[in-house]
Formats: C-alpha cells, sequence, structure tokens
C-alpha cells in the first residue's frame, strides 16, 4: 500500500474553538518512526497559552454545564459519525506519527468511535433519584440526589494508542458535562489534532481544548494550574507521582492509567490453537507497547519445552514491516529512545542470567533500516525475580517463566509491584474463574489478551492506577454529588 498524504504540514491548538499557534510561536516537529521523514510541524503551548485555554473551558462550562443530556448525547453520535466518515485518514495518520500497523491503526479509531457512542448510551441512562427520608429524628424529608458535572479538567495522555486515549478521556468529559484542557504526546499529536477539526463544529468552543507540547514543559504547566477540578492521566508510573503530588497539593481528585507488567498464565490444558496466539497478541500487539501487555508469559512445566519451541517459530514468522502495508503484523517502535531502552533490557536480561530464545535485536533489513524496528523477541530461563520480569520494557519482549501448580501461577503473577491485566488460558471453567480471582488486577482475560471493548471496564490496582476508565463509571470520577433535603414537615423542631 502506498502511503496518502493525507495530515497538514502544520498543526494548530483548539483553544476556546479557535486554532491558534503558540504564543510565543515556538513549534515542534513530528517525524515518522518508521522512515524519519518530517511529518508536520506543532506548537509548543506556553504557561500562558494553558492559561488561556483553563480560562476559555470555566467560560465555556457556565452554559455547557446546563446543556440537557439529550444535546450531549447527539453531540457524542455526531463525533462518533464524524470519526468514521474519516477513518482512513486518521488511521493513515495515527500510523504515520506512531509506527503501529495500519490494521492497528484502522482498529483504533473504530474502537474510538465506539467509545463515543458507547457513552452517548451512557449520559441518557443516568438518572438522577428522589426519596422519601422518614426517620425517627427528623421526621419526614425529601432526599433529592442530583449528580453535576465536576468542572473543568486537566487531561494527559500517552503515545502509544494516541487517538483511543484521547477517545477514552474526550467520551466521558462530554457526557458528563464538563470542559477539559487536553494534552497528547509530543511524540505523537497529530491524530489528536486532526479529531480537533472534526470536532471542532460540533461540541460549543471552550467545552475541548487541545494543548500541544512536552511533557516537562506544558504537561508541568497542567499540573501546576491551580483552576483544574480534576486531572486524569494515563501514562507511566513515575509521571503518574508527580500527577498524584500535584493533585494533591490542590486537593483535587486524580484518575491515573499507568505501567504494568502483567501475567498471561496458560495451563496445560489450554486450547492449544487459541494459545500460541494469545501470547502473540499480548506481546506483539502494538509493539509491545501496550499497558498491559503480557509481557510475563506462565507456562506450565509439562507444557513449557513443547510451547516455547513453538512460540519461538511463530515469532519468527511475524512480519516486521513497514506500519502502512496492509500485511504487516509489527510496525516501528515510536522512538530511538524507545527502542534504545527495549535493547538495554534485553542486554540486562541476559546479564541476569535469561537466554535470547529468539529476536533480541534491532531489525535493519532492507526499508526498515530507515526506522525504529525491533524484532519480536523471547526471553527464556528467566526467573521472576530478575528486573527483565519486574520492570515494564514496553516493547516487543515477554519473559518466559516455568510454573508448577495454580497456587505457583498466581503467587509470581502478583509478586509484582503493577497489577493492571492479566490472563488465564484453560478450558477448565472453575479453574480459570479460580485463578482469575487469584490476580490482583483490574483486567483478567480468560482465553483472550487485549481484547478492551467499551462497557468493559479498564483500570490497575497497586502501582497501575486509581480509576476505571472505558466503562460508565468513569462518570462518577467526572462528577460531583449533591443532596438536597427538603423537609416535609410543617413544624419546627422543637429544640429551641
Ligand atoms: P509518559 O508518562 O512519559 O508520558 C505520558 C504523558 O505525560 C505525555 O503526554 C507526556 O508528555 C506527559 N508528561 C511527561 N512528563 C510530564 C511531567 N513532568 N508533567 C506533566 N506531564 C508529563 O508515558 P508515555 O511514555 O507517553 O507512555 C507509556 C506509558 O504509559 C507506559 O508506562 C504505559 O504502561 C502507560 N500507559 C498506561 C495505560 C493505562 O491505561 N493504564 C494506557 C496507555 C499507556
Amino acid at each position: 500500500m502506498e502511503v496518502q498524504k493525507v495530515w497538514d504540514d502544520s498543526y494548530k491548538m483548539l483553544i476556546g474553538g479557535k486554532f491558534v499557534d503558540a504564543s510565543d510561536g515556538k513549534t515542534i516537529k513530528s517525524y515518522c518512526p518508521a522512515d524519519g521523514e518530517l511529518l508536520a510541524s506543532f506548537p509548543e503551548a506556553t504557561k500562558e497559552d494553558v492559561d488561556t485555554a483553563v480560562k476559555a473551558a470555566w467560560k465555556a462550562f457556565e452554559s455547557w454545564k446546563n446543556v440537557s443530556a439529550a444535546e450531549r448525547q447527539d453531540i457524542l453520535m455526531k463525533i462518533a459519525d464524524a470519526i468514521d466518515a474519516n477513518k482512513q485518514k486518521l488511521a493513515m495518520i495515527e500510523t504515520m506519527d506512531n509506527g503501529k500497523p495500519i490494521r492497528e491503526s484502522m482498529g483504533d479509531i473504530m474502537l474510538g468511535a465506539d467509545h463515543f457512542r458507547y457513552f452517548a448510551g451512557v449520559v441518557r441512562s443516568e438518572e438522577d433519584q428522589a426519596s422519601i427520608i422518614n426517620d425517627p429524628g427528623s421526621g419526614n424529608n425529601l432526599s433529592i440526589i442530583l449528580r453535576e458535572p465536576i468542572g473543568v479538567v486537566g487531561q494527559i495522555i500517552p503515545w502509544n494508542f494516541p487517538f483511543l486515549m484521547a477517545a477514552w478521556k474526550l467520551a466521558p468529559v462530554i457526557a458528563a458535562g464538563c470542559c477539559t484542557v487536553i494534552k497528547p504526546s509530543n511524540y505523537t499529536s497529530l491524530s489528536l489534532l486532526e479529531l480537533a477539526k472534526l470536532i471542532a463544529p460540533i461540541v460549543p468552543p471552550g467545552v475541548i481544548n487541545i494543548v500541544t507540547g512536552r511533557g516537562s514543559t506544558t504537561g508541568q504547566y497542567l499540573l501546576d494550574h491551580p483552576d483544574f477540578r480534576k486531572l486524569a492521566f494515563t501514562g507511566s508510573t513515575e509521571v503518574g507521582y508527580s500527577v498524584s503530588e500535584a493533585a494533591t497539593k490542590k486537593l483535587i481528585p486524580a484518575t491515573l492509567e499507568l505501567g504494568g507488567k502483567s501475567a498471561n498464565i496458560f495451563f496445560s490444558d489450554c486450547n492449544w490453537r487459541k494459545a500460541i496466539d494469545g501470547a502473540e497478541m499480548g506481546i506483539l500487539y502494538n509493539q509491545g507497547q501496550v499497558c498491559c501487555a503480557g509481557s510475563r508469559i506462565f507456562v506450565q512445566e509439562d507444557i513449557y519445552d513443547k510451547f516455547v519451541a513453538e512460540l519461538v517459530e511463530a515469532f519468527k514468522k511475524v512480519k516486521v514491516g513497514l506500519p502502512w502495508e496492509h500485511d504487516t503484523q509489527m510496525g516501528s517502535q515510536v522512538s530511538q529512545e524507545q527502542l534504545d531502552k527495549i535493547l538495554s533490557y534485553v542486554e540486562i536480561g541476559k546479564k541476569e542470567g535469561a537466554k535470547v530464545a529468539v529476536g533480541g535485536e534491532r531489525n535493519t533489513e532492507g526499508p526498515l533500516a530507515k526506522g525504529f524496528f525491533m524484532k519480536p523477541t523471547l526471553l527464556i530461563d528467566v526467573d521472576n525475580k530478575m528486573r527483565v520480569a519486574q520492570e515494564e520494557i514496553f516493547g516487543p519482549v515477554a519473559c518466559v517463566i516455568k510454573f508448577k501448580n495454580e497456587e505457583d501461577a498466581i503467587a509470581m503473577a502478583n509478586d509484582t509491584q503493577y497489577g493492571l491485566a492479566g490472563a488465564v488460558w484453560t478450558q477448565d471453567i472453575n479453574r480459570a474463574i479460580r485463578v482469575a480471582r487469584g490476580i490482583e488486577a483490574g483486567k483478567v482475560w480468560v482465553n483472550q489478551y487485549n481484547n478492551l471493548p467499551a462497557g468493559t471496564p479498564f483500570g490497575g490496582y497497586k502501582k497501575s492506577g486509581i480509576g476505571r476508565e472505558t466503562h460508565k463509571m468513569i462518570i462518577d470520577e467526572y462528577s460531583e454529588i449533591k443532596n438536597i433535603f427538603i423537609s416535609l414537615d410543617e413544624n419546627p423542631t422543637g429544640l429551641y
């Protein structure tokens, strides 16, 4: 497939319904990680720009907070339709900016559209409540429980699923009736800036403000701004601490979607045809740059040798290629920095005593030499205590670890600071449920991996985060609850 130049040479930010440059005119350049070509430039927001965006959001909130659920539903549906109508273009931009295979970008865009549709459904099912409270102390009362939007929120998202993470953040904001200032990663800002052009005619000015820039500058300005009522962050656990501290200083809530080191557990009675595919899906999807990647593959001892042998062969067959080609199964890592980090972990693993069963190096075949391509990699002879089994590598590198029985598998799966996800592969339903319940993680798949449709909550235990997204329960995180409590008695209390 040919690359179609569907993106602009330069983009502007969306602030208060207008497309603007940074106040000091500074820009950042975005390059395609697969071939190093310059794609576009976009603004690096100053402190003043962030402040302008926050003010625009508060101004919009004055009327937006009273917009009916039916209107917000309509807006969410229109955004979904606009995404669908532009899905080829958005997918191409995502692939060029991030390096992920086009088939995956297309999936992300469609899932993103569905996310807006899901929250369009949620909006109309959110009902306030009223009840009569009749207790001996206070007599007859009517209690009305109202949900109100929390206000203006600050949102920061990562580079691994730029469009989908934006959808995960923006849809609940609109559904809840909040306004936002959102910042994408400076590595991958283009798909959100392209979405800005689609949503600007649909959403009232100032409801969604998009500021672009680096984490250390623009991101920090967001964290420092005093006028947010909530922060929402997806990214590394390291930066998650800073977000949490910033929220604590302001005494506002923060939802955090952070890193992981998830266990993909294969019992000897697993469905073999699905299992090998499931191990690949867990660690090769999105070049392994997935927060919930199944980066620790636990295999029961009696099938271990056969499993490793077949997985090695399967990894060798994976088509690593230019991401815009339709038959590419694995594209480019997002940056030189990310590739270097992955390669350094392979070296750390070797020093710790792990063996590279397949891969372990950069792929520089033919046209891939210009990009940051990595070979699918399996580390064997790994002990769960090793750094490669404990730290997030964020690449197509899985550690394979042998286990004896259920207890053994659960204990090792939980021996990590993280708790984002995991999976269990078995044909014994009772075992599947026992193990799924035993794993300390927010998402446990059974006989599948990396399947994250809207309507199924996602979020982490332990150092993987706070809060759940992709389900209507996130609306609570963007809401304040107000109780209006009305006396129905004609008489005074009589206490004075
Ligand atoms: P990152 O933490 O480096 O950056 C995330 C975002 O934070 C970016 O927009 C970045 O510009 C910004 N940022 C960086 N430093 C900042 C600072 N000091 N102040 C304010 N903002 C700052 O993460 P990344 O490398 O973009 O993404 C990879 C990480 O994200 C991985 O750890 C992955 O597990 C995690 N992730 C988690 C989920 C989830 O749902 N749990 C989903 C996707 C990615």
